[in-house]
């Protein structure tokens, strides 16, 4: 597995199919550890990301980590993460579709490689990726959707969107988001 992911790396790497390797300080290919159970699909690298070659570093990151140890999960033991893009767009705009396009070669290749039972769609721009037709995160987070290889999908929150939404009650998106990692852990652990 861990052989067949650098292949795709090195591809990356040297990448020039859209117009961001141009602006790119690096790609932005994955973190946490190549596994068959439990894959999280993010959006694009920000600036810390760029920076440091690493998806999901900044304060939504950290978010992100906080989120998955509440039901006992890190990306050190248990989670693959990657991104729809493995390079940042300038200014952090969204990914436009020819730049989605070009890139989904090796997010597909990824996830061919992990044959992941359960992918977290998270954001907005991830689940334009997955489920274009399927309307706002709003509507379908939580729920589970029929993913690559059989494996279960389910389209949550972006961790950047709770940072800007403080409450925790009951109904707020920070409560929902508890309710679906308490949904994946079940699954999680189930497989
Ligand atoms: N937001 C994302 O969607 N991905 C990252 O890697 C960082 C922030």
């Amino acid at each position: 597995m861990e052989k067949e992911l650098e292949k795709i790396k090195e591809k990356c790497l040297i990448c020039t199919k859209c117009s961001l390797s141009k602006t790119r300080t690096n790609i932005v290919f994955s973190d946490g550890v190549p596994n068959n159970k439990l894959v999280l699909v993010g959006e694009a690298p920000g600036y810390w990301e760029d920076q440091k070659g690493k998806p999901f570093v900044g304060k939504a990151g950290q978010l992100l980590d906080k989120i998955f140890e509440s039901v006992g999960l890190s990306r050190t033991e248990h989670v693959y993460i990657c991104n729809t893009l493995k390079c940042r767009p300038p200014e952090n705009r969204d990914p436009l579709p020819d730049e989605k396009v070009a890139c989904k070669e090796y997010l597909d290749a990824q996830l061919e490689i992990l044959k992941p039972k359960i992918i977290l769609i998270c954001g907005r721009v991830a689940l334009n990726t997955f489920l274009p037709d399927k309307g706002s995160i709003t509507k379908v987070r939580g729920q589970w959707f029929n993913g690559p290889n059989g494996a279960k999908m389910m389209p949550i929150f972006h961790p950047s969107y709770l940072l800007r939404n403080d409450s925790k009650e009951k109904g707020s998106p920070k409560w929902l988001m508890w309710q679906d990692i308490k949904e994946i852990k079940r699954v999680y652990d189930e497989l």
